[in-house]
């Protein structure tokens, strides 16, 4: 799709249409399209944007799909049903499908106006579709896609910058940096996940500002760690915000692993890549790997392994602010690594603790991240092979009594 960008000249006035697009239809969500198509039939400018009109011009199919509209909040609510209005500092709309599918839909805002070199605390202006393109973050990240046409439209240059592979910012990266912080975050993510060379003026920018990192919110940062996680990239992630100096910023505890050990840290952020990426499981994986070195330390220091817990997570509240729920979901699974390394060396004596365990909820998913620890770790373990073997022993042969008692 982007070798026929070669063949229009860049116009430094006006956006650049590209019709058709050369996108797949199969990759462009149906709901999305109607969502547009109504929209445009009461009279509405409407397109898909962002992300989901990046990756489809990147050949990939987009997890989920933005809409931006002339359409105030109210006009959108009154012409789909299944609407409703969320937020506070900019009210936006989710169209809410089956299956908890929503759309999320944005009137056209502009830029807020603040003086250059103040944090953003107020971003709530509706404006042009021109405007709602340039208040974006990145070139890339600023097309819009109209589906109904097959179009797309840029106003900021994303489309040649996504030829060329290379992340810029839109304006001044000094003052885009500067007015929100977290775009150092998502720059990195960016260039890490699509493979984007950064333009020179961006990565300056982000080496200077990095201190800033520190006035971002902390859901925020979160939020974007968590995206980062489950695209199953944070290796590539902590590798480039290291090299911009970004990574002691950001999340210290694991820039301090990277310099204690950075084999160890290397295999478990990949352990992290891998499970996001071929099993459908929850973020306290990943989360449990990332603590583990920690909890690790201060376990060999007290034999305690709830107070390592408990330390642990107090130490890393600010860097990791993870949910009660998501916090007892570690523990649980946790608990069980000391078991696993003590009891094979005991396993004569303890058969009795030994097929209890096996038969404990949380017993299949705490073996999974002992493989990946154990994985990890420097020295060659078979603790792993055992525990499996074992598991494999104890059902079949409790499977078998079973049928004896009750062989019907
Ligand atoms: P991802 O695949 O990680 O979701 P995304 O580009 O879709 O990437 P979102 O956080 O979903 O990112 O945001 C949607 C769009 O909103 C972005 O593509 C960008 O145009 C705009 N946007 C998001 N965050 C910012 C920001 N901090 N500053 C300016 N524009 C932003
Ligand atoms: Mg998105």
């Amino acid at each position: 799709m982007l070798s026929i960008i070669t063949k229009i000249p860049w116009l430094h006035k006006g956006p650049v249409r590209l019709c058709p697009s050369g996108f797949r239809r199969e990759d462009i969500d149906t709901d999305t399209f109607k969502v547009v198509c109504r929209l445009k039939s009461f009279g509405h400018a409407a397109y898909i944007v962002g992300g989901a009109v990046r990756d489809l011009a990147l050949g990939i199919r987009p997890k989920d799909f933005d809409v931006a509209t002339s359409a105030h909040p109210i006009d959108i609510k009154r012409i789909f049903g299944n609407a409703i209005i969320i937020g506070h500092r900019f009210k936006l709309v989710h169209i809410r499908f089956r299956y908890g599918k929503i759309i999320e839909t944005a009137t056209f805002r502009r830029h807020h106006g603040q003086k250059e070199g103040q944090v953003v605390t107020h971003d709530n202006v509706f404006g042009t579709e021109k405007e709602d393109a340039f208040r974006r973050d990145f070139t890339v990240n600023a097309l819009f896609f109209d589906p109904d046409r097959d179009e797309i439209i840029d106003y900021v240059g994303g489309l040649a910058d996504l030829k060329k592979r290379i992340l810029r910012s839109i304006g001044d990266p000094d003052e885009r940096l500067v007015e929100d912080p977290v775009r150092m975050i998502r720059a990195v993510k960016f260039s890490a996940k699509f493979g984007l060379a950064m333009d020179p003026r961006l990565e300056k920018a982000i080496r200077k500002h990095r201190d800033k990192i520190s006035l971002c919110s902390q859901r925020r940062l979160f939020e974007e760690l968590i995206k980062i996680l489950k695209a199953g990239m944070f290796s590539a992630f902590v590798r480039r915000a290291a090299e911009l100096s970004l990574l002691d910023r950001y999340l210290p505890f694991i820039a301090q692993l990277r310099e204690k050990n950075s084999g160890y840290l290397a295999r478990l952020l990949t352990a992290c890549d891998e499970c996001m990426k071929n099993r459908d499981t929850g973020l306290y994986i990943p989360f449990s790997l990332l603590t583990w070195p920690l909890v690790e330390d201060k376990y060999r220091q007290c034999r305690d392994i709830q107070k390592a817990l408990r330390l642990t997570f107090h130490e890393l509240q600010s860097q990791l602010p993870v949910s009660k729920n998501e916090k007892l979901d570690i523990r649980t699974l946790m608990l069980f690594i000391p078991r696993f390394d003590y009891l094979r060396h005991h396993a004569q004596k303890k058969k009795f603790i030994i097929r209890k365990m096996v038969r404990m909820p949380a017993f299949n998913e705490a073996l999974y991240l002992y493989g990946l620890i154990e994985r990890s770790r420097d020295q060659v373990h078979d603790g792993y092979e055992f525990w499996k073997r074992t598991a494999t022993l104890v059902r079949n042969t409790e499977m078998a009594r079973r049928q004896l008692k009750d062989p019907a």
